[in-house]
């Protein structure tokens, strides 16, 4: 079916309580699985691609490719810009048709954030794009954007304010979670999740998906916090497919035979965290 709009996509998480996974794919046969395992397990999804890959591949072609690609499968599928401080990329996504951008200003001060997610929201919603909005850095670093060290958190009212005078369709918080592979048992601030929520019901997004305990997940998304990120582990199963199946068959050399197995795996991980989140069976 042609793409369905991020404010639809998360409209119905947030009603009804459960996670729209968010995969971060890196080309056609990534997309491609993302969205074969929503076709497996019936749910809406979320296609999301770093500013990193987009560099490489232009916006129109991941546009043109998503395009075509959601138009052959019958599930609600939107296209995400991840974590993107550039607002000339912000625009050229907008233009040539993205569901929905992540403007990432947490480098700024609260003022200057605000006021450039508004513009950005006013640019993305003449479009009908969505824009989801970041005030705090997610602590660690992917795709070269980020730090390690997680920017301080805002007040909640601060962080309303934000909210309410952007206009923003989502709201990604700093709760205690962050990008790559955790090193320890991470302390999720959940309490900060339903503050936020119950004072203005936005749908929050779990950056950091990866390393999080079903349990976490559970908790995350029962209040509230419905669209869940995971970029980390789609890298490393992709890279371990390759390398286990060149390493089995050193004498192999049919490139589809490979590129086959891998989309396989990476739909069956995929497929795994989206009966995880919820969202099997609520592709209508
Ligand atoms: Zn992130």
């Amino acid at each position: 079916m042609p793409s369905v709009p991020m404010q639809v996509i998360l409209k119905d998480a947030f009603e009804k309580r459960y996670g729209v996974g968010a995969f971060n794919i890196v080309n056609d046969l990534t997309m491609d699985a993302v969205l074969a395992a929503a076709v497996e397990t019936r749910s809406p999804v979320i296609v999301q691609v770093s500013l990193k890959t987009v560099k490489q591949m232009g916006a129109r072609l991941l546009a043109l490719m998503f395009e075509e690609m959601a138009r052959r499968v019958q599930v609600p599928a939107a296209l995400h810009l991840d974590h993107c401080p550039d607002r000339q990329v912000i625009q050229d996504c907008v233009e040539a048709g993205w569901s929905s951008v992540l403007f990432d200003a947490s480098k700024l001060t609260f003022e200057d954030n605000l006021a450039q997610t508004k513009e950005v929201v006013a640019l993305a919603h003449r479009h009908g794009v969505a824009v989801e909005g970041e005030l705090e850095a997610i602590k660690g670093v992917e795709d070269g954007i980020g730090s390690e060290n997680g920017g301080a958190v805002v007040a909640l009212d601060k962080a309303l304010q934000f909210v309410r005078e952007t206009g923003i369709d989502s709201f990604a918080p700093a709760i205690g979670t962050a990008h790559g592979v955790y090193k320890g048992t991470p302390k999720i601030n959940f309490e900060r999740v339903s503050e936020i929520v119950e004072a203005e019901p936005v749908p929050l997004v779990i950056h950091g998906g990866t390393g999080l305990s079903d349990e976490v997940f559970h908790e995350l998304i029962r209040r509230g916090a419905v669209k869940t990120n995971i970029s980390t582990q789609l890298k490393i199963t992709m890279a371990d497919s390759f390398r286990a199946y060149l390493n089995e068959r050193p004498k192999e050399y049919d490139p589809l035979k490979l590129l086959n197995a891998v989309k396989k795996d990476v739909q069956a991980m995929a497929a795994g965290y989206m009966r995880v989140f919820g969202s099997a069976g609520r592709a209508s």
